[in-house]
């Protein structure tokens, strides 16, 4: 693949929360490439910093947080339409987060789906950053008619005329599974059940048809008849402009089914990135060999028990020495993966690990 499809790169990111307990690592140095057109999935317990990643790019992590270093590189595609195309590169992490240009890019060229908001406020969020959320990225707000904020949505990002745009919003809330969308076009968020809310929000989110889709566990309130039409309908989109995706989940099922390249993250740091296929097959990091472990297989006795990783995510402010894996490891070796941290080592043409299982590799 040449550079020129890549859309997203970010190079050794780090967000930090500065607390009067200490300065939590939301992300600690990592580094990741989202191509145009495909889908890069990223996977691991809740706080190991997937979110955040999202967040950081599109220059929206919440205070106290801020990212601390690093850099995320927008490679913005301009021209098209007989004029030659031009490859714009944008550092995200310098944009004012309030300026005019990420406000375009925000929602309108990266879109964002979150989980259904009303079911599942962020904890480390006031109810005020989730109200400037919810105005900066469109998410649903109770007092409008979810209709106004998809033509508004729509018409803020495509030249499209205000009744254009109503038939796109119908046109997008049927392909997302909303009954009636003729009448729901006119429904309240509060009329609507929690999956139709998510759906309407993921109907938002695509029907500016960006380059790049965020989609941070994006049907987890969804029953899977509706799950599995609306990552149909992803894909759909991704084959007709061309979109991009980052799937974050901890779901291992949905992104087996999504992603080409998979991204496995522990406390802020990357410690797997491999393709689809070779981190399903041949795991290499304990951590990733635990996660898939953890999921139910066809055949396995209906009275085993499913294996669960041991232990507790730690403490942020008293990480372990070492591997910060060290004290939930099966591999664990004394006197050195409680000394030493482990590097980012290539084991294979497409495949890195941070293990010292690998170190000599
Ligand atoms: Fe386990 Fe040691 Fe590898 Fe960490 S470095 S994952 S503790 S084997």
């Amino acid at each position: 693949m040449s550079s020129g499809d890549t859309l997203v790169e970010v190079k050794d990111l780090k967000v930090e929360f500065d607390v009067r307990e200490g300065i939590i690592k939301a992300v600690d140095g990592l580094s990741l490439t989202v191509k145009r057109g495909r889908t890069l999935g990223v996977i691991g317990e809740s706080g190991c910093g997937k979110s955040m990643t999202a967040r950081a790019i599109l220059n929206m992590v919440p205070k106290p947080g801020k990212i601390t270093g690093g850099e995320i590189l927008y490679y913005r595609q301009v021209g098209g339409n007989g004029k030659p195309l031009i490859t714009d590169v944008i550092n995200i992490t310098k944009l004012d987060p309030d300026g005019e240009l990420i406000r375009q890019i925000r929602g309108g060229e990266i879109g964002m789906i979150f989980q259904e908001p009303m079911s599942s406020l962020t904890p480390v969020y006031t109810a005020g950053t989730h109200i400037n959320e919810a105005v900066t990225l469109h998410r649903l707000i109770p007092i409008r008619k979810v209709g106004d904020q998809l033509v508004e949505t729509i018409q803020a990002h495509r030249k499209v005329s205000k009744q254009e745009a109503r038939e796109i919003a119908i046109e997008m809330l049927r392909k997302v599974g909303i009954p009636k969308p003729e009448q729901r076009v006119d429904a309240y968020p509060h009329q609507l059940s929690g999956g139709q809310r998510q759906r309407v929000m993921i109907a938002v989110a695509l029907s500016c048809e960006p380059k790049m889709l965020i989609a941070d566990e994006p049907t987890t309130a969804l029953d899977v008849s509706i799950e599995a039409q609306i990552l149909d309908l992803m894909r759909e989109l991704q084959e007709t402009v061309d979109m991009a995706i980052m799937f974050i989940t901890h779901n291992l099922g949905v992104i087996a089914e999504m992603a080409e390249e998979i991204v496995v993250m522990y406390m802020g740091k990357q410690v797997e990135q491999a393709s689809a296929v070779e981190l399903f097959y041949e795991p290499q990091h304990p951590y990733t060999r635990a996660l898939l472990q953890s999921i139910p297989h066809v055949g396995k006795k209906s009275r085993q028990r499913l294996a669960s990783i041991a232990g507790m995510v730690p403490d942020p402010f008293h990480l372990p020495p070492g591997c910060v894996f060290h004290p939930r490891c099966s591999s664990f070796m004394p006197g050195k993966c409680d000394v030493i941290v482990p590097g980012w080592k290539q084991i294979g043409p497409n495949h890195w690990v941070r293990c010292l299982l690998y170190e000599e590799v």
